[in-house]
């Protein structure tokens, strides 16, 4: 049955591509009912950033992309790992990649290689000098056992290197790429195990891969040149290969990769802006696959039927943030509003309109805001442009159009109008509201545009925004009435 992973190396945030690969390897285990892995790899210690493994799961968590196997986060904040096949973090299995290592030694499809970084500096620098991609020169290929055990028993520093075969075609055939071929002769005797006794990422990868039963290696394209060291490793292990699938890059607007450099590009960046995991999800399946209907709001749950590799394209998918923030509105106008008020929260706060204390006691009164200006928010932290109407008993007119509307003939008796027959209702809801305009049209004549808009600007000072009656429900009696004796003056 099917077995997939996402194996990423701690190594800071998760970019959107990563959430990208983690998702389509989710999306295709579910499809076939196969097992999603989760597996650290963290065999570069030196580009290790302290708490990265911890951050990623709590990204893969919010998203709601959960996995069966590998290593986990609870609600302390502790990792712990869960299945048959572990330990999930490469550091932790030195010991199984020793005894592989010695697997291929024995079997002549490694060497060791001591070479100092000053000579192998100086044989690339030569390479290039004359036009040559610089590659090992096979020094240490041909050392014998006797030197070999005599220089590592003189404690000299060594690593251990892939022997590639000259002029040998290696081929295999990907589900997103078709087959892809190399010929030996363009390749690096690569290093597999590392001075410091860890492998490399290209070793560790395939004896993890194998061990842990993994049938489709789902991964983003700047592995593709890979491959084919990796496909030699198992063919040289006498292992099975898994079937490759290589994910398109995604792209920023100038069709270049999508960098740091150009803006958001990490879970973490959207997510502090408010755009819900449903919405970036379902966005971010987009970006490189497409369904067959023509159709482009899905849940996850539907993206685990429809999904499948073979829609998978082939060129480079573009970010596209109008999109996305299409999509993410979608998902908040549909967003449960208790759910809402709670990701809003932080965002009022942060903007000065609401404190910590206050929230117990006005949770009811945000949540009516959030309902009332949700509509128009594509990700929640928008929110702070859209309540100033809500705050404070003054009233700021937004141009020069409120102010010359103000001074239409009709005005002051509106607004003494609105002031008595407010001051007259006990409270004033949405329905109260509505009787007053009857009122007022019914006593005063005034109605259409003078009436209403006339209100907006009075009570606003803006042209446009939500219901009225909505709105003044929410101002409160005393609210309206301190901006009415406000414009009054
Ligand atoms: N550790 C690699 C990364 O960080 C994983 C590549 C792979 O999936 O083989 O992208």
């Amino acid at each position: 049955s099917v077995r997939v992973r996402f194996a990423p190396s701690p190594t800071g945030f998760v970019h959107i591509g990563s959430l990208r690969t983690a998702l389509y390897n989710y999306l295709f285990a579910k499809k076939m009912g196969g097992k999603y892995i989760l597996r650290v790899e963290d065999t570069d210690q030196s580009r290790f950033v302290e708490g990265a493994i911890e951050g990623m799961l709590e990204s893969m968590d919010w998203a709601g992309i959960k996995h069966d196997e590998g290593v986990f986060i609870d609600e302390n904040k502790n990792l712990y790992q869960s299945g048959e096949y572990g330990p999930y973090i490469q550091s932790e299995r030195l010991d199984i990649y020793k005894k592989y290592i010695k697997e291929l030694l024995d079997k002549g499809h490694a060497y060791y290689c001591f070479c100092s970084k000053e000579r192998l500096d100086k044989v690339r620098e030569i390479q290039k000098a004359e036009g040559k991609i610089p590659r090992y020169d096979g020094f240490c290929k041909g050392l014998s056992e006797e030197e070999v055990k005599q220089k590592i028993e003189s404690g000299q520093s060594y690593v251990i290197r892939l022997k590639l075969p000259a002029n040998t075609e290696i081929k295999f055939d990907d589900i997103v790429r078709g087959v892809v071929s190399i010929n030996t002769n363009d390749l690096d005797d690569q290093v597999l195990m590392k001075s410091d006794g860890f492998p490399t990422y290209h070793f560790a990868v395939v004896v993890d891969d194998h061990l842990m039963k993994i049938t489709h290696v789902i991964r983003g394209e700047e592995w593709l040149s890979s491959t084919p060291k990796h496909i030699y490793l198992y063919e040289a292990f006498g292992w099975k290969a898994p079937t490759f699938v290589h994910l398109p890059n995604i792209l920023n607007s100038e069709r270049k990769k999508l960098s740091k450099r150009h803006g958001d590009v990490a879970v973490e960046d959207f997510k502090k802006k408010g755009y819900l995991p449903e919405g970036l999800v379902n966005y971010v399946s987009l970006v490189g696959w497409s369904p067959e209907e023509n159709k482009e709001i899905f849940s996850l749950k539907e993206l685990e039927e429809v999904f499948s590799l073979e829609r998978v394209s082939k060129s480079g998918g573009v970010f596209d943030t109008d999109k996305l923030n299409w999509i993410n509105q979608h998902y908040i106008k549909e967003c449960d509003d208790n759910v809402l008020t709670d990701i809003a929260i932080p965002f009022l706060i942060e903007a000065g309109y609401i404190s910590k204390e206050d929230i117990n006691e006005k949770y009811e009164w945000i949540k009516d805001i959030v309902s009332v200006v949700k509509e128009s928010l594509q990700y929640v932290k928008q929110i702070t442009d859209k309540v100033n109407i809500f705050f404070g008993d003054t009233v700021e007119l937004e141009n020069d159009e409120c102010r010359e509307f103000l001074k239409l003939e009709h005005i002051p008796t509106l607004i003494d109008a609105l002031e008595q027959k407010i001051s007259q209702k006990e409270n004033i809801d949405e329905q109260a509201v509505k009787e007053i305009f009857k009122e007022i049209q019914k006593e005063y004549g005034i109605k259409g545009k003078n009436l209403f808009m006339g209100t907006r600007i009075i009570l606003t000072g803006q042209m446009h925004g939500p219901e009225i009656p909505q709105v003044v429900k929410i101002l409160g009696k005393e609210t309206v009435l301190n901006r009415i004796k406000y414009v009054k003056e």
